[in-house]
């Protein structure tokens, strides 16, 4: 069968359409946006081209979209920029955040946490959905608060409303796009402040943007519909797959099982076991699985996403995530729960 890749949540392969649009990019439209020549001239072309046709899919104005590299940076950006009108007054934040965002929102001297600490925050972070444990968030109600919302993990996924935020950040690697680039949406009027100064992205965001990664994301939104619908599809191959690892061990357990989840994503608590050698065992094997966030893979630390929920150190180290693509199948989430069962040595 080959490897099988089930990491859909810390990157998904880019669809082949978009590495077509970016390997033609490169070689055609590698002028310079902002540079007034001919070349340039294209390229703005193309990348203004890009931004309406993402814009529209997101139904916000193109103007009011700042191309970055990451969702990392579009955090950073956000943060950093909000926080001299805004970093000391009490901010609301979402503890199982992404440590992009909880990085840069520690500089602020006010901190408190949802969902208990809302009143009088000027400020609320809610992630969509959490890239660990796949559960789905509602931003709360916060009137006269900018609200900030982390769509890193639903673009793609689950259905994403910007009706109920101020400002949002999504990466293009987890949705069939490109690595190397990523969206920050500010509504008009914030209280914000550039902090990477350049001519780029109206001022925004300095530095020379990425057109071949920015092309080969407007590809992949143009698929965006497919793909949620693929994704909505994958719910009941999960429930399968954690129906039967449940039913081995009274001692495991689905992570936010009875909660509403993306629905490509297990977050499996396997009591007894270290989620970091059954995840090597089953790499061994030609499965690619996580413990917890990629982005803390090689870390020691225990997932802060998930002892957020309220389970122990230990528990936590226990657990594995298993992120199923869009076209993941039947017979591969078979051949994962064989490999699975020899792991965990499952009579
Ligand atoms: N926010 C969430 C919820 C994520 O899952 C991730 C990546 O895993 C990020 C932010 C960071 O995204 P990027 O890899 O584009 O920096």
């Amino acid at each position: 069968m080959g490897r099988i890749y089930l990491d859909a949540n810390a990157s998904a392969p880019p669809l082949p359409s978009v590495v077509e649009v970016m390997h033609r990019a490169a070689l055609e439209s590698w002028g310079n946006p902002t540079s007034t020549h001919r070349e340039g001239q294209r390229a703005r072309h193309l990348l203004e081209e890009a931004r309406r046709g993402i814009a529209a899919a997101l139904g916000v104005a193109p103007a009011e979209l700042v191309f970055c590299a990451s969702a990392t940076e579009a955090l950073h950006l956000l943060l950093e920029g909000l926080r001299p009108a805004l970093g000391d007054q009490p901010a609301a934040v979402f503890p199982g955040e992404h440590s992009a965002c909880l990085n840069s929102i520690k500089a602020w001297s006010d901190l408190r946490w949802l969902p208990c600490e809302l009143e009088g925050a000027a400020t609320v972070v809610q992630m969509a959905a959490n890239n660990e444990s796949g559960l789905l968030y509602a931003m709360p109600h916060a009137p006269g608060a900018v609200r900030i919302k982390d769509c890193a993990q639903a673009w793609g996924k689950v259905p994403v409303s910007l009706d109920d935020c101020d400002a949002a950040v999504f990466s293009g690697h987890k949705m069939g796009g490109p690595r190397g680039v990523a969206l920050l949406w500010m509504r008009p009027g914030l209280p914000w402040r550039v902090t990477l100064e350049g001519p780029q992205e109206r001022r925004r965001r300095g530095g020379t943007e990425d057109l071949a990664a920015i092309l080969g994301l407007a590809e992949a939104v143009a698929y965006l519909p497919e793909r949620l619908e693929a994704n909505r599809a994958l719910a009941p191959l999960r429930d399968r797959l954690e129906a039967e690892v449940c039913a081995w061990s009274d001692g495991y357990e689905v992570i936010g099982g009875a909660r509403p989840r993306l629905p490509n994503t297990s977050s499996l608590l396997l009591r007894g076991h270290a989620g970091d050698a059954v995840q090597m065992a089953l790499d061994m094997t030609g499965f690619a699985i996580s413990t917890g966030s990629a982005c803390h893979s090689g870390s020691v630390e225990p997932s802060h996403a998930i002892m957020s929920l309220g389970y122990t150190e230990s528990e936590a180290r226990s657990v594995v995530r298993i992120s199923l693509l869009p076209d993941t199948r039947s017979e591969e989430v078979d051949a994962l729960l064989a490999a699975l069962r020899r792991v965990l040595r499952v009579g």
